[in-house]
Protein backbone atom coordinates (compact mmCIF):
# COMPACT_ATOMS: atom_id res chain seq x y z
CA UNK A 1 0.00 0.00 0.00
CA UNK A 2 1.68 3.09 -0.76
CA UNK A 3 0.19 6.49 1.64
CA UNK A 4 0.80 10.09 -0.20
CA UNK A 5 2.30 12.15 2.70
CA UNK A 6 0.25 14.77 3.98
CA UNK A 7 2.33 16.39 6.25
CA UNK A 8 5.91 15.88 5.31
CA UNK A 9 8.73 15.40 8.31
CA UNK A 10 10.62 18.42 7.39
CA UNK A 11 11.27 20.56 4.64
CA UNK A 12 13.74 23.17 4.22
CA UNK A 13 12.93 26.70 3.90
CA UNK A 14 14.36 28.30 1.22
CA UNK A 15 13.54 30.68 -1.32
CA UNK A 16 14.88 32.97 -3.82
CA UNK A 17 17.09 35.28 -1.99
CA UNK A 18 18.86 32.41 -0.99
CA UNK A 19 18.87 31.76 -4.60
CA UNK A 20 20.21 35.14 -5.75
CA UNK A 21 23.36 34.54 -2.92
CA UNK A 22 24.00 31.37 -4.65
CA UNK A 23 24.00 32.65 -8.09
CA UNK A 24 25.64 35.90 -7.32
CA UNK A 25 28.92 33.62 -5.74
CA UNK A 26 29.02 30.93 -9.01
CA UNK A 27 29.07 34.21 -11.10
CA UNK A 28 31.70 35.88 -9.32
CA UNK A 29 34.44 33.55 -10.26
CA UNK A 30 35.40 32.68 -6.44
CA UNK A 31 33.35 29.02 -5.38
CA UNK A 32 35.63 27.90 -2.51
CA UNK A 33 35.93 29.78 1.04
CA UNK A 34 36.66 33.61 0.44
CA UNK A 35 34.85 36.58 1.61
CA UNK A 36 31.66 34.87 1.37
CA UNK A 37 32.45 32.46 4.17
CA UNK A 38 34.76 35.52 6.15
CA UNK A 39 31.64 37.38 6.29
CA UNK A 40 29.38 34.32 7.20
CA UNK A 41 31.59 33.52 10.33
CA UNK A 42 31.84 37.32 10.88
CA UNK A 43 27.86 37.60 11.08
CA UNK A 44 27.36 34.27 12.85
CA UNK A 45 30.11 35.41 15.86
CA UNK A 46 27.80 39.11 15.99
CA UNK A 47 24.61 36.68 16.24
CA UNK A 48 26.11 34.75 19.14
CA UNK A 49 28.20 37.69 20.76
CA UNK A 50 24.24 39.85 20.78
CA UNK A 51 23.75 37.56 23.04
CA UNK A 52 26.82 38.28 25.55
CA UNK A 53 27.93 41.45 27.44
CA UNK A 54 32.01 40.74 26.39
CA UNK A 55 31.80 40.32 22.66
CA UNK A 56 34.66 37.53 22.84
CA UNK A 57 32.60 34.58 20.39
CA UNK A 58 34.60 33.63 17.09
CA UNK A 59 33.00 31.70 14.58
CA UNK A 60 34.63 29.02 11.78
CA UNK A 61 32.72 27.93 9.18
CA UNK A 62 33.19 24.00 8.67
CA UNK A 63 31.55 21.65 5.70
CA UNK A 64 29.62 19.79 9.07
CA UNK A 65 28.90 19.47 12.27
CA UNK A 66 30.98 16.03 12.37
CA UNK A 67 34.31 17.99 11.13
CA UNK A 68 33.53 20.42 13.35
CA UNK A 69 33.60 18.19 16.48
CA UNK A 70 36.82 16.42 15.26
CA UNK A 71 38.74 20.10 15.02
CA UNK A 72 36.93 21.33 18.63
CA UNK A 73 38.34 17.78 20.10
CA UNK A 74 41.56 17.61 18.51
CA UNK A 75 42.59 21.07 19.52
CA UNK A 76 41.29 20.53 23.31
CA UNK A 77 43.58 17.34 23.03
CA UNK A 78 41.47 14.61 22.55
CA UNK A 79 43.97 11.65 21.24
CA UNK A 80 45.03 8.39 21.65
CA UNK A 81 45.49 7.36 25.65
CA UNK A 82 42.70 10.02 26.16
CA UNK A 83 38.57 9.45 26.83
CA UNK A 84 35.54 11.64 26.45
CA UNK A 85 32.10 11.40 28.31
CA UNK A 86 29.34 12.11 26.25
CA UNK A 87 25.73 10.24 25.61
CA UNK A 88 24.31 7.43 24.21
CA UNK A 89 21.12 9.28 23.33
CA UNK A 90 22.70 11.74 20.25
CA UNK A 91 23.42 10.99 16.89
CA UNK A 92 26.37 8.55 15.98
CA UNK A 93 29.17 11.31 15.43
CA UNK A 94 29.41 12.93 18.17
CA UNK A 95 30.91 10.06 19.94
CA UNK A 96 32.65 8.56 16.25
CA UNK A 97 34.63 11.96 16.06
CA UNK A 98 36.23 10.44 19.87
CA UNK A 99 36.91 7.56 18.06
CA UNK A 100 38.31 8.89 15.28
CA UNK A 101 41.01 10.91 17.16
CA UNK A 102 42.29 8.00 18.77
CA UNK A 103 40.10 8.73 22.28
CA UNK A 104 38.36 6.39 24.60
CA UNK A 105 34.38 7.27 24.56
CA UNK A 106 32.97 6.78 28.16
CA UNK A 107 28.73 7.03 27.71
CA UNK A 108 27.10 8.42 30.37
CA UNK A 109 22.79 7.98 30.74
CA UNK A 110 20.40 10.79 30.28
CA UNK A 111 18.07 12.22 33.26
CA UNK A 112 15.27 10.76 33.87
CA UNK A 113 13.23 13.52 33.00
CA UNK A 114 15.01 15.14 29.79
CA UNK A 115 16.79 13.99 26.77
CA UNK A 116 20.24 15.20 28.11
CA UNK A 117 22.91 14.03 30.18
CA UNK A 118 22.80 14.11 33.41
CA UNK A 119 25.34 15.75 35.72
CA UNK A 120 25.05 13.43 39.25
CA UNK A 121 25.66 10.51 36.88
CA UNK A 122 29.15 12.29 34.46
CA UNK A 123 30.00 13.14 38.78
CA UNK A 124 29.79 9.70 39.54
CA UNK A 125 31.79 8.65 36.07
CA UNK A 126 34.81 11.26 37.22
CA UNK A 127 34.91 9.65 41.18
CA UNK A 128 34.76 6.45 40.16
CA UNK A 129 37.78 7.33 37.42
CA UNK A 130 39.49 9.41 40.09
CA UNK A 131 39.75 6.81 42.17
CA UNK A 132 40.59 3.34 39.45
CA UNK A 133 42.89 6.05 36.88
CA UNK A 134 41.61 3.85 34.43
CA UNK A 135 41.03 7.24 31.72
CA UNK A 136 42.77 10.13 30.97
CA UNK A 137 39.80 12.20 30.58
CA UNK A 138 39.82 14.83 28.47
CA UNK A 139 36.47 16.52 27.97
CA UNK A 140 32.41 16.15 28.67
CA UNK A 141 30.70 16.34 25.41
CA UNK A 142 27.05 17.34 26.13
CA UNK A 143 24.57 17.19 23.44
CA UNK A 144 21.52 19.75 23.84
CA UNK A 145 18.82 17.43 21.92
CA UNK A 146 15.73 18.98 20.32
CA UNK A 147 17.07 22.11 21.25
CA UNK A 148 16.50 21.53 25.21
CA UNK A 149 19.64 22.48 27.08
CA UNK A 150 21.93 20.25 28.99
CA UNK A 151 22.54 21.28 32.52
CA UNK A 152 25.32 23.41 31.50
CA UNK A 153 25.89 25.04 35.10
CA UNK A 154 26.33 21.57 36.34
CA UNK A 155 28.06 20.26 33.59
CA UNK A 156 30.89 23.71 33.87
CA UNK A 157 31.29 23.52 37.71
CA UNK A 158 32.21 19.52 36.72
CA UNK A 159 34.61 20.11 34.22
CA UNK A 160 36.37 23.40 36.48
CA UNK A 161 36.89 21.05 39.06
CA UNK A 162 38.17 17.59 37.04
CA UNK A 163 39.70 20.31 34.88
CA UNK A 164 38.08 18.82 31.89
CA UNK A 165 37.25 20.59 28.55
CA UNK A 166 33.84 21.24 27.90
CA UNK A 167 32.63 20.41 24.08
CA UNK A 168 28.86 21.27 23.21
CA UNK A 169 27.16 19.46 20.20
CA UNK A 170 25.29 21.86 19.36
CA UNK A 171 23.90 20.53 16.30
CA UNK A 172 19.94 20.84 17.67
CA UNK A 173 20.29 24.37 19.57
CA UNK A 174 20.30 26.63 16.65
CA UNK A 175 19.57 29.94 18.17
CA UNK A 176 18.95 28.76 21.97
CA UNK A 177 19.42 31.99 24.16
CA UNK A 178 20.37 31.78 27.74
CA UNK A 179 21.18 33.92 30.89
CA UNK A 180 24.79 33.24 29.84
CA UNK A 181 24.46 33.35 26.45
CA UNK A 182 23.78 31.08 23.42
CA UNK A 183 24.02 27.61 23.78
CA UNK A 184 27.45 26.91 21.77
CA UNK A 185 29.29 29.55 23.27
CA UNK A 186 28.95 28.11 26.97
CA UNK A 187 31.57 25.32 26.85
CA UNK A 188 35.01 25.72 25.75
CA UNK A 189 33.72 24.88 22.04
CA UNK A 190 29.98 24.74 20.66
CA UNK A 191 29.74 22.94 16.96
CA UNK A 192 26.60 23.86 15.17
CA UNK A 193 25.34 21.91 12.56
CA UNK A 194 24.09 23.41 8.74
CA UNK A 195 22.83 20.19 7.44
CA UNK A 196 19.77 20.02 5.42
CA UNK A 197 17.61 19.34 8.12
CA UNK A 198 18.64 21.62 10.83
CA UNK A 199 17.24 25.02 11.72
CA UNK A 200 19.92 27.15 9.73
CA UNK A 201 20.96 25.02 6.55
CA UNK A 202 23.44 25.34 3.61
CA UNK A 203 22.40 21.84 2.78
CA UNK A 204 25.72 20.61 4.38
CA UNK A 205 27.50 22.38 6.59
CA UNK A 206 28.46 23.71 10.42
CA UNK A 207 30.17 26.08 12.89
CA UNK A 208 32.70 25.93 15.20
CA UNK A 209 32.56 28.58 17.83
CA UNK A 210 34.78 29.63 20.62
CA UNK A 211 35.87 32.42 23.07
CA UNK A 212 39.81 31.15 22.73
CA UNK A 213 41.62 32.48 20.71
CA UNK A 214 44.58 29.12 20.95
CA UNK A 215 42.19 26.83 20.21
CA UNK A 216 40.44 28.80 17.62
CA UNK A 217 43.95 29.14 15.56
CA UNK A 218 44.77 25.43 15.67
CA UNK A 219 40.99 24.26 14.17
CA UNK A 220 42.03 26.77 11.96
CA UNK A 221 45.06 25.54 10.67
CA UNK A 222 43.88 22.02 11.11
CA UNK A 223 40.61 23.13 9.03
CA UNK A 224 42.57 23.42 5.65
CA UNK A 225 45.97 20.75 5.72
CA UNK A 226 48.13 22.29 8.53
CA UNK A 227 48.68 25.22 6.11
CA UNK A 228 49.87 28.23 8.21
CA UNK A 229 47.84 30.87 5.62
CA UNK A 230 44.02 30.49 4.34
CA UNK A 231 43.63 29.72 0.31
CA UNK A 232 41.77 33.32 0.32
CA UNK A 233 44.89 35.20 2.01
CA UNK A 234 47.24 33.52 -0.49
CA UNK A 235 45.04 34.88 -3.56
CA UNK A 236 44.61 38.25 -1.95
CA UNK A 237 47.39 39.14 0.09
CA UNK A 238 50.66 40.47 -1.67
CA UNK A 239 52.82 37.90 -0.42
CA UNK A 240 53.35 35.34 -3.28
CA UNK A 241 50.69 32.69 -3.08
CA UNK A 242 53.04 29.50 -3.69
CA UNK A 243 54.29 30.51 -0.27
CA UNK A 244 52.94 28.75 2.69
CA UNK A 245 53.99 26.45 5.83
CA UNK A 246 52.60 23.31 7.03
CA UNK A 247 52.48 22.52 10.62
CA UNK A 248 50.38 20.04 10.86
CA UNK A 249 49.19 16.58 8.99
CA UNK A 250 45.71 18.88 8.70
CA UNK A 251 41.85 17.98 7.05
CA UNK A 252 39.84 18.98 4.94
CA UNK A 253 36.91 20.81 6.51
CA UNK A 254 36.36 23.96 5.10
CA UNK A 255 32.86 25.44 3.87
CA UNK A 256 32.60 26.80 0.27
CA UNK A 257 31.67 30.87 -0.56
CA UNK A 258 28.56 28.65 -2.60
CA UNK A 259 27.07 27.35 0.66
CA UNK A 260 28.18 30.11 2.54
CA UNK A 261 25.51 32.34 0.71
CA UNK A 262 23.19 30.26 1.43
CA UNK A 263 24.03 30.26 5.50
CA UNK A 264 24.10 34.36 5.50
CA UNK A 265 20.41 34.68 4.23
CA UNK A 266 19.25 32.10 6.44
CA UNK A 267 20.72 33.38 9.10
CA UNK A 268 19.31 36.97 8.90
CA UNK A 269 15.72 34.48 9.32
CA UNK A 270 16.71 32.73 12.43
CA UNK A 271 14.20 34.77 14.44
CA UNK A 272 11.34 34.23 11.79
CA UNK A 273 12.24 30.29 12.16
CA UNK A 274 12.49 29.91 15.34
CA UNK A 275 8.76 31.83 16.25
CA UNK A 276 7.38 29.91 13.16
CA UNK A 277 8.52 26.27 14.73
CA UNK A 278 7.45 27.88 18.36
CA UNK A 279 4.32 28.07 16.92
CA UNK A 280 3.80 24.64 15.73
CA UNK A 281 4.76 23.68 19.18
CA UNK A 282 2.77 25.60 20.99
CA UNK A 283 0.02 24.07 19.30
CA UNK A 284 1.32 20.61 19.71
CA UNK A 285 1.92 21.25 23.75
CA UNK A 286 -1.54 22.66 23.57
CA UNK A 287 -3.26 19.81 22.23
CA UNK A 288 -1.30 16.70 23.75
CA UNK A 289 -1.21 18.37 26.84
CA UNK A 290 -5.46 17.24 27.05
CA UNK A 291 -4.67 13.18 25.70
CA UNK A 292 -3.51 11.23 28.72
CA UNK A 293 -1.95 8.31 26.07
CA UNK A 294 0.92 10.80 25.50
CA UNK A 295 3.99 13.41 27.19
CA UNK A 296 4.33 16.83 25.71
CA UNK A 297 8.02 17.34 25.60
CA UNK A 298 10.17 18.90 28.86
CA UNK A 299 10.76 22.65 28.10
CA UNK A 300 13.95 24.11 29.31
CA UNK A 301 15.49 27.75 29.26
CA UNK A 302 16.10 29.02 25.36
CA UNK A 303 14.42 25.72 24.10
CA UNK A 304 15.32 26.05 20.36
CA UNK A 305 12.50 23.53 19.28
CA UNK A 306 14.23 22.00 16.70
CA UNK A 307 12.26 18.90 16.80
CA UNK A 308 9.36 17.55 18.52
CA UNK A 309 9.64 14.69 20.63
CA UNK A 310 6.39 13.09 21.44
CA UNK A 311 6.70 10.35 24.48
CA UNK A 312 3.97 7.78 24.41
CA UNK A 313 2.22 6.67 27.85
CA UNK A 314 2.74 2.83 26.91
CA UNK A 315 0.59 1.13 30.19
CA UNK A 316 -2.18 3.15 28.08
CA UNK A 317 -1.96 1.69 24.47
CA UNK A 318 -1.97 -1.83 23.02
CA UNK A 319 0.27 -0.58 20.52
CA UNK A 320 4.02 -0.02 20.78
CA UNK A 321 6.01 2.84 19.44
CA UNK A 322 6.81 1.08 16.31
CA UNK A 323 3.38 0.41 15.46
CA UNK A 324 2.20 3.86 16.52
CA UNK A 325 4.69 5.15 14.19
CA UNK A 326 3.65 3.25 11.46
CA UNK A 327 0.18 4.00 11.92
CA UNK A 328 0.61 7.87 11.87
CA UNK A 329 2.70 7.22 8.37
CA UNK A 330 -0.33 5.28 6.93
CA UNK A 331 -2.14 8.37 7.97
CA UNK A 332 -0.26 10.37 6.11
CA UNK A 333 2.24 11.31 8.53
CA UNK A 334 5.74 12.27 7.85
CA UNK A 335 7.42 10.88 11.56
CA UNK A 336 10.81 9.79 12.60
CA UNK A 337 12.97 8.89 15.56
CA UNK A 338 15.59 11.07 17.42
CA UNK A 339 17.88 8.64 18.43
CA UNK A 340 18.50 5.04 18.21
CA UNK A 341 20.89 4.77 21.39
CA UNK A 342 24.30 4.26 20.62
CA UNK A 343 24.21 0.93 22.68
CA UNK A 344 21.62 -0.95 19.94
CA UNK A 345 24.43 -0.41 17.27
CA UNK A 346 26.57 -3.44 16.96
CA UNK A 347 30.02 -1.57 16.28
CA UNK A 348 29.57 0.17 19.56
CA UNK A 349 28.20 -2.71 21.55
CA UNK A 350 31.56 -5.11 20.21
CA UNK A 351 33.81 -1.98 21.80
CA UNK A 352 32.50 -2.98 25.24
CA UNK A 353 30.04 -6.07 26.90
CA UNK A 354 28.86 -3.54 29.32
CA UNK A 355 27.21 -0.92 27.11
CA UNK A 356 23.70 -2.52 26.68
CA UNK A 357 20.19 -0.77 27.32
CA UNK A 358 20.22 -1.93 31.03
CA UNK A 359 22.98 -0.26 31.86
CA UNK A 360 21.17 2.96 30.26
CA UNK A 361 17.85 2.50 31.63
CA UNK A 362 16.81 6.62 30.66
CA UNK A 363 18.13 6.80 27.40
CA UNK A 364 16.12 3.20 26.51
CA UNK A 365 12.82 4.65 27.99
CA UNK A 366 13.05 7.13 26.55
CA UNK A 367 13.68 5.93 23.07
CA UNK A 368 11.03 3.57 23.01
CA UNK A 369 8.46 5.71 23.56
CA UNK A 370 9.45 8.37 21.73
CA UNK A 371 8.08 9.79 18.26
CA UNK A 372 9.34 12.69 16.70
CA UNK A 373 6.22 14.76 14.71
CA UNK A 374 7.15 17.27 11.75
CA UNK A 375 7.89 20.46 12.61
CA UNK A 376 9.72 22.92 10.33
CA UNK A 377 9.28 26.74 9.97
CA UNK A 378 6.81 26.70 7.11
CA UNK A 379 4.38 23.81 8.28
CA UNK A 380 0.79 25.10 8.17
CA UNK A 381 -1.34 25.06 11.33
CA UNK A 382 -3.80 22.47 9.39
CA UNK A 383 -1.10 20.61 9.14
CA UNK A 384 -0.48 20.65 12.93
CA UNK A 385 -4.06 19.87 13.55
CA UNK A 386 -3.95 17.12 10.63
CA UNK A 387 -1.12 15.25 12.59
CA UNK A 388 -2.82 15.54 16.54
CA UNK A 389 -6.00 14.41 14.75
CA UNK A 390 -3.69 11.39 13.92
CA UNK A 391 -2.50 11.09 17.08
CA UNK A 392 -5.79 11.11 18.64
CA UNK A 393 -7.39 8.58 16.23
CA UNK A 394 -4.35 5.76 16.60
CA UNK A 395 -4.66 6.38 20.42
CA UNK A 396 -8.54 5.62 20.69
CA UNK A 397 -8.06 2.98 18.37
CA UNK A 398 -5.68 1.40 20.71
CA UNK A 399 -6.13 2.44 23.78
CA UNK A 400 -5.72 -0.02 27.01
CA UNK A 401 -6.99 2.49 29.28
C1 LIG B 1 22.89 16.27 12.68
C2 LIG B 1 23.65 15.98 13.92
C3 LIG B 1 25.03 15.84 13.89
C4 LIG B 1 25.82 15.77 12.62
O1 LIG B 1 25.77 16.92 11.88
P1 LIG B 1 26.45 16.94 10.42
O2 LIG B 1 26.46 18.39 10.07
O3 LIG B 1 25.60 16.13 9.52
O4 LIG B 1 27.82 16.40 10.56
C5 LIG B 1 25.68 15.69 15.09
N1 LIG B 1 25.03 15.64 16.26
C6 LIG B 1 23.69 15.74 16.32
C7 LIG B 1 23.02 15.71 17.65
C8 LIG B 1 22.96 15.89 15.15
O5 LIG B 1 21.62 15.93 15.19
Amino acid sequence: MSTEIKVPFTRPSINEEEEKAVLEVIRSGWLTTGKVTLAFEKEFSDFMNSGLKEKNVMSLAVNSNTSGMILAMHACGVKPGTAVITTPYTFVSTAACAKHLGADVIFCDIEKDSYNIDPDKIQKILEENEKSRKYNIKAIVPVHIAGTLCNMKRILELAKKYNLRVIEDAAHSFPSLTESGYAGTLGDCGVFSFYATKPLTTGEGGMVCTKDPELLRTMQIMRLHGMDRTTWDRYTSPKASWQYDIVAPGYKFNLPDILSAIGRVQLKKTEEFYQKRKHICDIYNREFSKIDFVEIPPDTEGNAWHLYLLRLKLDKLKINRDDFSKQLQENGIGVSMHFIPLFHFSYWQSLDSSFTKDNYPNAEDHFIRTITLPLWPDMSDEMAYETIEAVKKIGKENYAG
